[in-house]
């Protein structure tokens, strides 16, 4: 569910018009809906009712300080990927002691940072990266809060760049190598064995893979942890089943929260741990549009292109993985459709938001609005082509707030200098 519909023909954002909050900051521009924020963090969270468990929002999915701030203030935690995540979940107000750090290529100087923080735990995901965070802990005399990032060898069933959990992907430490490892773990002095993971992949539609990974970790849990582990004094207290639970961008049916969390819980009983969880996309995606207007429309023989003013660069997910985005526009028309392409200025063929899509037949200065943009939309934009990024716009019931300004031209070229020899 999302605050975002049509009033007498009008699109709305809460209570705002769309094209209002368009006029007046430009286009293109993010919106996001502080109430659907809200909403989608407290019916996720109450759906693991009364089982110890922490919400950890996925930063990297929409990584905005006015978000972030707005699931602190509800209690969450957060998810990082990087020392710049870590930096922004704090400067958000996020309780470190509620960060975990995930991912295949943390450095010194981030290890060094989330130390120093006193983040909950780090999510290890290889031999080397175990032996270095104790090393990094021992030069600054602390003990580093680790978990090992099971990968369960399930196919999560989605698209194969957001697949996360099989045997051939980059992620997490092979099942079969990681008691092994938990034991030399237990070895090293500067670690505190506190926690198991796993997340296995991004917008999955069904429960099951979450229930075979859940499966294959508990056995595993069953026979290495109860077995060995507590009885050599790692104390286990966290099970971080990471994110994934996908949305419908069109005509998916994703599980609910309440379904998905029914499923984990039931494969948890008697395990006598607190449950972490990294939701990112459902947390954000349907809480967010991208405005663009149309600059012109181009009909050849073949086929219709829709041109707007915003592109890959500012949302790369139709052109990275192919995805669908609803594409609607800001003003209902009941006129006539075409079937278009919509495409953005930037200079590579893969630069669309939607292919043979029908819509009304647009004209220069109209609005659309690209639909579940919240989630790996902005945090994925770019310069591409020296466009400026847009602005990103949080909606409050009658009121909305630039929580991050359009880049200027100044912004672009931040930082580049000219060498004396060239000058
Ligand atoms: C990307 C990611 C998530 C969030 O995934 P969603 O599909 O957005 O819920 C959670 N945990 C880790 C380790 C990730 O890499």
């Amino acid at each position: 569910m999302n605050h975002f519909e049509y009033r007498n023909g009008e699109m709305f954002a809460e209570e705002v018009p769309v094209g209002k909050i368009s006029r007046e900051v430009g286009t293109p521009a993010y919106i996001y809906s502080l109430a659907t924020l809200r909403r989608h963090y407290r019916v996720f969270d109450q759906a693991f009712g009364k089982t110890p468990h922490l919400v950890c929002f996925s930063v990297k999915s929409n990584s905005n300080l006015a978000v972030l701030r707005a699931f602190a203030k509800e209690g969450s935690g957060f998810d990082i990927v990087s020392g710049g995540e870590l930096f922004r979940a704090l400067q958000a107000g996020g309780d470190a002691r509620k960060i975990v750090f995930s991912g295949v290529g943390k450095k010194r100087d981030e290890i060094e940072y989330a130390l120093k923080s006193g983040i909950l735990m780090f999510n290890v995901e290889s031999e080397q990266e175990l032996m270095f965070i104790d090393e990094v802990g021992r030069a600054l005399g602390k003990r580093a809060p680790i978990s090992l990032r099971i990968n369960p060898d399930v196919d999560a069933k989605t698209h194969p760049y957001i697949s996360t959990g099989m045997k051939k992907s980059k992620f997490g430490i092979e099942i079969k190598r990681s008691a092994e490892l938990y034991k030399q773990a237990l070895t090293l002095k500067n670690l505190e064995v506190i926690g198991v993971d796993c997340h296995i992949g991004s917008q999955l539609t069904s429960v099951g893979p979450f229930v075979d990974a859940l499966a294959r970790v508990r056995e595993y849990l069953d026979r290495v942890l109860v077995g060995y582990l507590r009885k050599e004094g790692a104390d286990i207290r966290y099970l971080d089943l990471g994110g994934g639970l996908g949305i419908r961008y069109k005509d998916e049916e994703p599980p609910s929260p309440e379904e998905y969390a029914g499923a984990l819980v039931k494969g948890l009983e008697g395990l006598n741990v607190t449950l972490i969880l990294e939701p990112g996309r459902v947390m954000v995606g349907n809480a967010g549009m991208l405005v663009t207007e149309v600059l012109y429309l181009k009909e050849h023989e073949e086929k219709k292109f829709v041109v707007v003013d915003g592109g890959m660069n500012d949302l790369i997910r139709p052109a990275l993985y192919g995805s669908y985005q609803a594409v609607l526009p800001v003003a209902e028309s009941k006129g006539e459709t075409i079937v278009a392409d919509v495409v953005g200025p930037i200079c590579e063929s893969g630069d669309f938001f939607a292919k043979d899509r029908e819509l009304p037949r647009p004209k220069p200065g109209d609005l659309l609005a690209v639909m579940s943009a919240g989630a790996y939309g902005f945090t994925m934009a770019s310069n591409y082509n020296s466009h400026p990024r847009p602005p990103e716009v949080l909606v409050d019931g009658d009121k909305y707030y630039v929580v991050r300004e359009r880049e200027s031209l100044d912004d672009l070229i931040r930082g580049e200098t000219i060498p004396p020899a060239l000058q």
